[in-house]
Formats: C-alpha cells, structure tokens, sequence
C-alpha cells in the first residue's frame, strides 16, 4: 500500500526525495545529529509518523570509527550519551539499533524494511552528503526534521549574512514563533521486539574499546560527562547560579560562568530550545543577564549555521571575507618576532603565559573559556609564518582537542579570529586590518592571576 507523500506541517520538516511511503514493517528513525530522547522533533515526527502507518518505530544509529576529525576524546563521549539515548528510548517502548557503519550506509540497511525514513538535521558537508545518498537510495519517502536549532536555518536568512548586526533582526522576529516545546506524542506500537537482522552493538564502555579510535585526545570524562541527563543537571545548576552574573562577569577567564553547555549541544544531547526557554523562565534572573545568554546561543550559535550553510569553503582559509584576506596578504611579510610551528602550539610550549595555560585548559579538559578561545586563535594568527598556516593550525587543534570541536561554532568561531563576522580596524602588523588582542589587554580587564591558578591547578 503506497502514501502519498503528506505535506510537512511545519517549516522544520523537509521532504528529503519525492517517493511516497511504501509498505513497510517499520518507520525508521535515523538518529544521526539529535543523540536525546527529550525534547526531539525529528523523534516525535517519526512517533507521528508510525502511528499514521499503524507500525512500530525502530530508531537507527551508525557509529564509524572513521568519522572526519573523530578521536577517543569524542567517541567517548558520545556514546555515554548514546548508552542513556538507548535507555531512555526503551522506557517509552522504543528500541535502539546500532550497527557499526558509516551513518548513511547504516541507514540504508535499517531502512531496508522501513515504509518510510525519518532523519534529524546536520549543516555540515558530510551531513548533507550522508542524508543525499540516503535519500536518493532509500526507495521511500526520507524526510527531515531541523532538530537543533530554534529557527531552521533557511527561515532566517537565506544568504550568507555578513555579521551579528544584519542577522540578528532576522532571527529576532522569528524567535516567538520558534521558541515552542516539541510535547511528546503517545506510541501506540511498542517497537521493543523488533528484529532488524543485522549485528547490532551496544553503546557502552565494551563498544568505546572495541573502536579502532583515534586517540591522539584521551577522555575526558572527569570534566564533562556525556549524556542529556549531564547537559540537563549543568543547565540547572546554571540558571539557578551563575546566569545572574553572566552580564557583566562572564568574559572574565579567571570566573567559571559559563554554562559548559557546548558539548552537549554540539552532540545533541540537549536541545537549544530546553536551554533557552529555561532561561526564559528564569525567575529572580535579570533581564540583562537572560538577554546576554540568549545574544549567545540564539544569534552567534545560529549565525554559525548560517555560515556553513551558505559558504562551501567553511573550513577553507579561501572562505574568508576578500577584505580580510586583501589585508592579511599585504601584511603577509610583516616581521613575526615569534614564529611557532603546530607542535610548538600543541605542546603548549610558547613564551605566552596565558596562552600555554589556555592550550593546557583545552588538552586537559576539553574545553577553554570562551573569551581565552577568541584570544588563543588570534595569537596563533600572529605567531604563524603565514595566514594560512595559521588557519589551517587553529581548526585543526580547535577540532581534536575540544569536545565541540567539528561544530558550525567551530569553523565560524576560528574564521572570526581571522575577520569573519568582523569588521576591520585600524591597520597594524601583521593583523592588517584584522582586530587584535593583547596580553596586557587582557591584564587590564581581567583576573588573569586567577586563570593562571585555575589551570595551574588541573595539571597533574
Ligand atoms: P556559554 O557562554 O555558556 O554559551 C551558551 C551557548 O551559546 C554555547 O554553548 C554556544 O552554543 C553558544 N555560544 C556562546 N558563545 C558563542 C560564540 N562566540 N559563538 C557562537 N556560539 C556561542 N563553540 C563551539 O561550540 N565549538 C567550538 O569548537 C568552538 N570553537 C571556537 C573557537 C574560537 C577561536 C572561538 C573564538 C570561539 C569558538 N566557539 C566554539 C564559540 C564559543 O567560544 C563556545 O561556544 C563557548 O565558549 C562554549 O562554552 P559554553 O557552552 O560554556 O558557553
């Protein structure tokens, strides 16, 4: 029995090829880029989806260990996450099956037997890559579900915007409409015995040393645990403390008020739109302090999407704004009174106190304060030999070193170090035009004391 295709119901859903849904013995949902069980929409679409159908739901994960830039670091944490995913999903009669396969082949083989695909979102090449072939090889319907942003990213804007300034309005009329709480919808066919016939593994401790990972990054567990009920318990203990000085205190390195919420939204493991209302509703909060979050992770994060989506060249030192690159080329042979090679920068060993201690920050814990991360990408600008060495130096550390490292924040995150999303300044060496940071900066603004004792203390 053939469906024709039913027409999304909202502006987050996308029919991915124009096949109707065939028989089936399943819906499949694709988990790929939302790894949680709450707050999904992609899920609850399936959910819908295999009720209409009458037929149970199977969820669908491949795990490869030759994911692009993936090392132990990553995978180690991604399936703490994937472990709870599986519990979580079982509680509501959901099964979980995970086969050892690149994303896209392991779909096609769970879908095999699906009357119709259902997958969640990803903005990088290899996530449009991966749901292309599966939506051209399927044989049924495919459809996605934008699941980890708050507004798609084609309903902001639908060109490449130029900074903050032009994108905010943009993203700022949509937000109320956006801004709404997927509720779960009731399963009315357990999928708990379903057989899928292929070798599924379990996530787990077994299945992280049964990988053939990369380890150049080791765990980090000890600072980040994954998992959503991890990102649910840091988001609480954020907005009930450190939200209320996140105005005026939060670029200072020598405080910890950040909400270290990054890897789990890189992973999925929590929905911006959990994170942002509960902000909202933060009471006793001042308004500034909600409003500076938001600023953050609603119009830099989505900025950061609408970059990699409208800019092919992303992760490419050619992807740069012209202006940028014009003024980075003329300063190109400035005297460099320090040049240091990738090594000398992973190893942390530059003359640069603050520097090494945010390298040190980021080897041993994954992460880095935010405002050290803007700093620690323009030095390696100016201690290259040349722009492009530097480019390519920054996203390759950014992404072995960092749990969210491989994320839009990522690429945009190291291309602002470079003038993207910036404007130019008065011209100096080396930079150009490019805005400049300095360790006496620094100094002046901050309790850099207080950074240096804080990493000095996590060294073993
Ligand atoms: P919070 O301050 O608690 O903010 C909450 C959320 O808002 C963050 O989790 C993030 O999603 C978003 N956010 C905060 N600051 C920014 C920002 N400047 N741009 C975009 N979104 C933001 N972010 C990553 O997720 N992965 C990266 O690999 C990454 N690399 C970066 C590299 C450089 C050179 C720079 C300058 C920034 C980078 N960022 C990256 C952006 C930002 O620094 C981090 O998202 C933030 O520090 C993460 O910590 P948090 O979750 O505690 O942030």
């Amino acid at each position: 029995m053939a469906h024709e295709p039913t027409l999304p119901a909202s502006a987050r859903v996308r029919l991915l090829n124009d096949l109707p849904a065939r028989s089936g013995v399943h819906v499949l949902y694709w988990m790929q880029a939302a790894q949680r069980a709450a707050e999904n929409p992609a899920l609850e679409y399936a959910v819908e989806r295999a009720n209409e159908l009458s037929l149970p739901l199977l969820v669908g994960f491949g795990l490869t260990d030759r994911y692009p830039e993936a090392n132990l670091r990553h995978y180690t944490f991604m399936i703490e996450g994937l472990a709870q995913v599986r519990l979580d999903l079982e509680r509501r009669g959901l099964k979980l099956a995970m086969l050892l396969a690149p994303p896209d082949e392991a779909a096609l083989a769970l879908g095999r037997r699906a009357a119709v695909i259902v997958t969640d979102r990803g903005h990088l090449r290899h996530h449009r890559r991966w749901r292309a072939r599966v939506a051209a090889e399927a044989g049924c319907a495919v459809v996605q579900v934008e699941t980890n942003l708050v507004v798609p990213v084609e309903e902001a804007s639908n060109k490449s915007e130029w900074a903050a300034a032009t994108f905010r309005p943009k993203l700022r009329r949509l937000l109320a409409s956006y801004l709404t709480r997927t509720p779960e919808v009731p399963l009315r066919k357990n999928s708990l015995s379903l057989d899928p016939e292929l070798p599924v593994v379990m996530p787990g401790p077994e299945l992280v040393s049964r990988l053939r990972a990369d380890d150049c990054a080791g765990p980090v567990s000890g600072f980040f645990r994954g998992g959503s009920a991890e990102g649910f318990r840091r988001l609480e203990s954020f907005v009930a403390g450190p939200l209320q000085d996140y105005h005026t205190r939060r670029n200072d390195p020598g405080q910890t008020l950040q909400s270290g919420l990054s890897p789990y939204l890189h992973f999925g493991q929590i929905s911006p739109i959990t994170v942002a209302v509960a902000v909202q509703q933060a009471s006793s909060v001042p308004e500034e302090a909600k409003a500076a979050f938001l600023e953050e992770l609603l119009v830099r994060r989505e900025l950061a999407f609408n970059f990699v989506s409208h800019e092919e060249r992303y992760d490419s030192y050619d992807g740069l704004p012209e202006w940028a690159r014009r003024t980075l080329d003329a300063h190109r042979q400035d005297p460099r009174p320090y040049v240091y090679s990738l090594r000398d920068l992973e190893s942390a060993q530059t003359h640069d106190v603050y520097w090494n201690a945010a390298m040190d920050e980021m080897r041993i814990t994954g992460s880095m304060h935010g405002y050290m991360r803007m700093y620690w990408g323009k030095k390696i600008l100016e201690w290259s030999a040349s722009p492009e060495e530097a480019f390519a130096a920054a996203l390759t550390l950014n992404n072995r070193w960092f749990l969210d490292g491989r994320d839009p924040n990522s690429y945009a995150g190291v291309a602002w170090c470079f003038g993207k999303h910036d404007r130019p300044w008065p011209e100096r060496g080396v930079y150009g035009k490019v805005r400049t940071m300095t360790s006496g900066g620094l100094r002046r603004k901050f309790d850099m004391d207080g950074y240096l004792r804080r990493i000095g203390a996590l060294k073993p």
